[in-house]
């Protein structure tokens, strides 16, 4: 189902933001297609975040076990 570009923007309104994995301010544009980030600027930012949250808590786990 396509929506017009008035329900993408009532819907997905522009915002302003911080990738938190990059650290880039992206700012949000649904005018085209539905712009639904809201905390990283990519999937790949996504990704490479829970990557290194994963590596800490496991390195903190050995740690704590040695
Ligand atoms: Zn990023």
């Amino acid at each position: 189902m396509r929506m017009s570009e008035q329900e993408r923007l009532r819907k997905y309104p522009s915002i302003r933001f911080e990738c938190r994995n990059c650290g880039i301010t992206v700012v949000t544009d649904s005018t085209r297609r539905a712009d639904k980030r809201t905390t990283y600027c990519c999937a790949s930012c996504e990704r490479e975040y829970w990557r290194k949250v994963t590596r800490h808590a496991n390195k903190r786990k050995q740690q704590e076990e040695a």
